[in-house]
């Protein structure tokens, strides 16, 4: 780890190619390879296997999160899945109570019918963590900060629990991306990104990564990647490295709207609550000062009512109403319908997401076009 954060991400796999010299790693858009007598290769055979590309954005990855190896998928989803496949039947798995829809519905719908029990929980309180441990658990699953109302995991308490009991703590980056904070640094053994939000950072593409610091895991999760055959095409992994390029310049402008924009609805009397980890009056900022590098360029703020949310949605100009987040534009989303549809109310309410709540993934436009944006939105429905 000689070299910073951005000197890695633009040249860490990313090595001129010895044959030609071009600057870019080339686009291996293959699905095998010759091989000079039976069994006789130059280490590729078949590009669910192994592919050039993908071997490329997997190193840089892996220098990113701080790990020993890197997995590229086809989605987060399948990141996730590669994960939970790790354990043997009858595992008990502690998760979150607040994690990203499909990840509660692959729990859920899929991966319970298949022998895995999943219990949630708090992971903002620490005695309710220790005291859900049972003698068949065998992995933790948190996301911090969660979607939509920025609650924080203790990363380094958690995975102090963990591994007093011997489980596995898996930690869903997604939000902060390496660039703001480094779970594996801080004690957790797996770490998980859907590359289509801030990795991805242009919304054009769709995909997943599992990182890791053990050997024995990652021997299992490239039989997995293998095996199960969720790999993402080497043009998907060339538009990866192309975007973890500019990945720190991008993180430090999508943290600068977000705390300008933060700023602005604290002061704003439409506004009932702003969640953002990056203002001192969240309720976790310290920890959030101490386990991360920033804070980021999510944030949700509720303005009290549906009809208030609504009309806001609607006078926005630059923010387009979507689904997704982490992309160089500006998003805006409407959690209690569109992202957490399948959450049940009482769950809901008192995760704090209201009729009333609004969240904004802020891109990297202006920042005065972004708060001139959202300015006269929230003045419109004051
Ligand atoms: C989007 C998302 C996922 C799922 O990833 P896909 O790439 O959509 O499959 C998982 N976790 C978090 C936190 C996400 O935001």
């Amino acid at each position: 780890m000689k070299y910073g954060f951005a000197t890695r991400a633009i040249h860490v796999g990313q090595e001129p190619d010895p044959l030609t010299g071009a600057v870019v790693v080339p686009l291996y858009q293959t699905s095998t390879y010759e091989q000079e007598a039976v069994g006789k290769h130059r280490g590729y055979e078949y590009s669910r296997t192994q592919n050039p590309t993908r071997a490329a954005w997997e190193k840089n990855l892996t220098a990113l999160e701080e790990g020993t190896a890197a997995f590229a998928f086809a989605s987060g989803m399948a990141a996730i899945d590669a994960v939970l496949r790790l354990l043997p039947p009858g595992s008990h798995v502690l998760a979150a109570e607040d994690m990203y829809g499909g990840t509660y519905r692959l729990f859920q719908q899929v991966l319970a019918q298949t022998g895995l029990e999943f219990q949630y929980v708090d992971m903002t309180d620490l005695d309710t963590v220790r005291m859900a441990v049972r003698s068949d658990t065998r992995m933790i699953y948190a996301e911090t900060p969660t979607n939509p109302t920025m609650r924080l995991t203790d990363i380094a308490a958690v995975s102090e629990i963990a591994h007093q009991h011997q489980l596995l703590f898996v930690v869903d980056n997604t939000f902060m991306s390496p660039y703001f904070q480094r779970p594996l640094t801080l004690g957790a053994d797996i770490v998980i990104h859907s590359v289509t939000k801030y990795l991805g950072g242009h919304s054009d593409l769709v995909g997943g990564a599992v990182v890791v610091k053990d050997s024995a895991i990652a021997e299992q999760l490239q039989f997995l990647q293998n095996a199960v055959g969720a790999v993402p095409s080497p043009f998907d992994c060339w538009l990866c490295l192309r975007s973890v390029k500019t990945l720190a310049v991008r993180m430090e402008q999508h943290q600068k709207n977000a705390l300008a924009i933060a700023q602005l609805c604290e002061e704003h009397p439409a506004v009932h609550i702003v969640y953002y980890p990056g203002l001192p009056s969240h309720p976790q900022h310290t920890l959030a000062q101490r386990q991360m590098t920033g804070f980021g360029g999510m944030l949700s703020i509720d303005l009290g009512s549906k009809e208030k949310a609504f009309a806001f949605i609607d006078r926005l100009q630059i923010f387009t109403l979507a689904e997704s987040l982490g992309g160089v534009e500006s998003l805006v989303c409407y959690p209690v319908t569109m992202t957490h549809a399948s959450v049940p109310e009482s769950l809901r309410r008192r995760l704090g997401i209201t009729e009333g709540l609004v969240r904004l993934s802020c891109g990297i436009e202006d920042t005065a076009d972004l708060v001139a944006d959202v300015q006269q939105a929230l003045d419109a429905v004051a």
